[in-house]
């Protein structure tokens, strides 16, 4: 059989043709709903049948990522396989390309699930990012103190997310301690960017090349986890293009097909340096839900399914705000109450600590993104979680270019 490539099938899916999704997450349910939009029908593959794609899809394969029997029936059934999240088997996507297109394909989802590959990626493709330094063994975390000087960060190449498989080294005392307590090898040192503040964009491309871009977003994070993201960021329109012009560029260089969320630190001095990829809808692209016309999960649907895409406009400015374990689902009664707090609950059952269970978006008029106050204002009963924060190193000030 033929193996199809990302982009070797150039007619768009039709009506009822089914999207296969790989994950059963919030982010396949909200892709899963963006595809019954436009008559698709999607299947799940997810290890739990009450997953939060698993609720509202068509049909669900139960069994784990690297199940190869699993995949294989999941893969039989489909018109075109997605995922919705990076933690499983590249090999395992292209031996799935043997039925379907796999969009985005294999060759992306292996260098986002490996700092070191994104980082040589970058590298190569002159995308601007920190210094960084390959750590195999003691003597390489020894020459990338050397090269990248104290502090820097040391991070696990794989399976990092939320701030978690990373240690910053301030003392040449943490060397010894971080290299052994982080696993599994290699690492990846990175020299310590001292931010103004975060931005991410979501950058989306279809099967014909054509690619479309949203606003960049600022994002705030607590305890590590996306708390916050302010749309559009509030910097310099130049900052902005430049961001967006990144995002383009690593799209067209990946050869993309589907949405890719770019985040990027913004230093002191203006310069924008890539921190990490994902090649799927992206927490930080909640706020397009209510914000645009056409949202991320949308446009990931249109490129996935071979449709054209629309122009990625924005309507109106939006905060959105992650609704985070016991503490902000507490405040559930009260958010359903405040007019102008729009919710999207994800149908997970128990409220774990850390464990995101929806967002809610705050949608202001074209060019009226309020200041910090306004901001607690119209976030009403999640303000007090807010305040609770602004020990964060970010600020919603401009920022010049
Ligand atoms: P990551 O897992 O790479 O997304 O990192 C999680 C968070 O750690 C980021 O959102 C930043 O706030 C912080 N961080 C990561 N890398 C760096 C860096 N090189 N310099 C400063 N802060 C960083």
């Amino acid at each position: 059989m033929t193996p199809f490539s990302s982009s070797s099938a150039s007619a768009p899916l039709g009506p009822n043709a089914v999207i296969g999704i790989v994950g059963g997450g919030q982010l396949g349910r909200m892709s899963a709903m963006a595809a019954a939009k436009l008559g698709f029908r999607t299947h799940i593959l997810t290890k739990d049948p009450n997953s939060p794609a698993a609720q509202v899809s068509h049909g669900v394969t139960l069994g784990a990522y690297d199940d190869l029997k699993a995949l294989d029936a999941f893969a039989r059934g489909v018109d075109v396989v997605t995922f919705e999240f990076e933690n499983i088997s590249a090999d395992a996507m292209d031996c799935l390309s043997q039925y379907c297109p796999v969009r985005p394909s294999g060759h992306i989802l292996r260098i986002s699930q490996d700092r070191l590959a994104e980082k040589t990626f970058f590298t190569e493709n002159g995308i601007p990012l920190a210094p960084w330094h390959a750590v195999t063994d003691r003597a390489s975390l020894d020459a990338a103190a050397e090269t990248l000087g104290l502090p820097f960060i040391l991070k696990t190449t794989r399976n990092g997310y939320d701030g978690k498989g990373q240690s910053r080294i301030h003392h040449p005392a943490d060397l010894e301690t971080a290299f052994n307590t982080l696993a599994p090898h290699p690492l990846v040192a990175e020299g310590m960017v001292d931010f103004a503040c975060e931005l991410s964009v979501m950058v989306v491309r279809g099967i014909n090349g054509t690619v479309r871009c949203f606003d960049p977003g600022m994002n705030r994070h607590r305890d590590g986890i996306l708390d916050l993201t302010l749309a559009p960021a509030p910097v310099e329109p130049a900052i902005s293009a430049q961001a967006q012009a990144l995002a383009v560029s690593i799209a067209e260089k990946l050869d993309l097909v589907g949405i890719l969320g770019v985040e990027m630190f913004l230093d002191h001095t203006g310069a924008l340096l890539v921190n990490e990829i994902a090649p799927r809808p992206h927490n930080s692209g909640h706020w397009t839900m209510d914000a645009c016309p056409v949202d991320q999960f949308d446009m990931h649907i249109r490129a996935v399914t071979g449709m054209p895409l629309p122009p990625a406009i924005r309507h109106s400015d939006a905060v959105m705000k992650n609704l985070i374990g016991p503490d902000d689902m507490a405040l559930w009664p009260k958010i359903i109450g405040t007019p102008g707090l729009l919710p999207h609950l994800y149908g997970k059952e128990e409220a774990r600590p850390g464990r995101k269970m929806g967002h809610v978006n705050c949608i202001f008029p074209f060019g009226s993104l309020p200041g910090e106050l306004g901001i607690q204002d119209a976030l009403g009963p999640l303000a007090t979680s807010l305040a609770a924060e602004e020990t964060q190193e970010t600020q919603a000030e401009p920022i010049s270019s």
